[in-house]
């Protein structure tokens, strides 16, 4: 018996899913990140029937027929719509599977943290009835803080903050389990809408979310007045660590790149029609300050509540920043300055929760005591 039991595990593929609010990847053990698509679903009005998944539903935003509908299951990090979810799940699973299904998958979900237990039963049950032999559910900070290459296991405080498009999640983690967690419901969207909120408001022009959303990569500054100094080649050859750490800080290695203005397209808002203007990041920084210190009171919210021990360790390790919006350029200088502690953005941010989630996955055992199982 327990011979053909291992004889399945080796058939058996093993999968990890970040269901975000922005975007959904999936992990397949042995492999790596095998689909990273947008958390869109495109359902028809009358019958609640799925027309499409992902990058071909997100296209279909705003721009669908009146009977089809394009939604976001996953709203503001939690899950809205459980039976979209449900389905969304089966297509994820459908596509890296197959459908024809002898040996069910194990998969592994990651959550954010303040989900109640009624609502982790549901996801749990969504992801058995997508076609999941086993069910593992662990918690975003600790998928984000594996995925970072955090030691969680240790008695050691770590503080992970994972800035993604509806949700912020900031906790500290302790002993391979979360001591502190808060949760705020403000994070890249929010960012856009403000975005889009401004320029409607000093240029009387509308603009959509994804025009918002380029803005915000493109020139989008956390700290435009700040210098940037390439102290690089000055550096002593005695110093390599800090050469080392800028290198590796995404935020810091792609902002010399970007540019400080762009023209943006949108409508009159008076006489309806196309107009053009031109955007600095300095008025993106005017725009977007108010959302990014919300974002950063629930952070220190988590400092104030941390147990001295443990905020001790913060102290000296630093914040470890993830998620895609912490790619935003400066955001982790802005969080240095008003946290008070050194917040830096881990490798691949928008990969972090997926690969956390996977490797939990591949290591079952060794975390077992982080996930929850059905
Ligand atoms: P979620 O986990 O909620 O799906 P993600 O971690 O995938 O979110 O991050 C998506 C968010 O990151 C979106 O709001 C997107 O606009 C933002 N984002 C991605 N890249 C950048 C960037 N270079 N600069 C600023 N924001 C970014
Ligand atoms: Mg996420």
């Amino acid at each position: 018996m327990l011979k053909c039991e291992c004889m399945f595990k080796k058939f058996r593929k093993r999968i990890g899913i970040d269901l975000g609010t922005s975007n959904s990847l999936v992990w397949l053990a042995g492999t790596g990140v095998v689909l990273n698509e947008p958390t869109v679903v495109a359902i028809t009005v009358d019958d609640g029937r799925v027309v499409a998944v992902g990058n071909e539903a997100k296209e279909m935003l705003g721009r669908t027929p009146g009977n089809i509908m394009a939604t976001r299951p996953m709203r503001d990090g939690v899950i809205a719509d459980y039976r979209i979810t449900e389905t969304m799940l089966s297509f994820f699973i459908d596509r890296v599977v197959g459908r024809n299904r002898i040996f069910k998958p194990e998969v592994m979900i990651c959550v954010p943290s303040g989900v109640t237990q009624v609502e982790r039963r549901a996801v749990l049950d969504a992801t058995l009835s997508a076609g999941a032999n086993i069910a593992y559910l662990i918690e975003e900070p600790l998928a984000a803080a594996i995925g970072a290459k955090i030691p969680i296991a240790q008695a050691s405080g770590h503080m992970i903050v994972d800035v993604g498009g509806g949700s912020t999640e900031a906790a500290v983690i302790s002993l391979g389990g979360v001591v502190v967690h808060k949760s705020a419901r403000v994070a890249g969207n929010k960012l856009d809408e403000a975005i889009a909120n401004y320029i409607k408001k000093k240029y009387n022009l509308i603009i959509g979310e994804r025009m918002a959303e380029t803005i915000k990569m493109t020139i989008g500054d956390a700290m435009p007045d700040m210098k940037i100094v390439d102290r690089r080649p000055a550096l002593p050859a005695g110093r390599p660590e800090i050469v080392e750490k800028e290198k590796t800080n995404p935020s810091s290695t792609i902002q010399d790149l970007r540019s400080h203005s762009m023209e943006v397209r949108g409508r009159d808002t008076v006489s309806g029609l196309p107009r053009m203007v031109e955007l600095t990041s300095q008025e993106i920084a005017e725009a977007i300050t108010p959302t990014l210190h919300q974002i950063i009171v629930a952070v220190k919210g988590v400092l104030e509540e941390t147990p001295p021990e443990l905020a001790a360790d913060i102290i000296d390790k630093g914040i470890v920043m993830a998620g895609g919006t912490s790619l935003l350029r400066n955001f982790d200088k802005l969080m240095t300055q008003m946290t008070g502690v050194v917040c830096h953005v881990t490798e691949d941010p928008l990969l972090c929760v997926v690969r956390g989630t996977g490797v939990a996955l591949e290591n079952i055992e060794l975390y077992k005591r982080s996930v929850g199982r059905k």
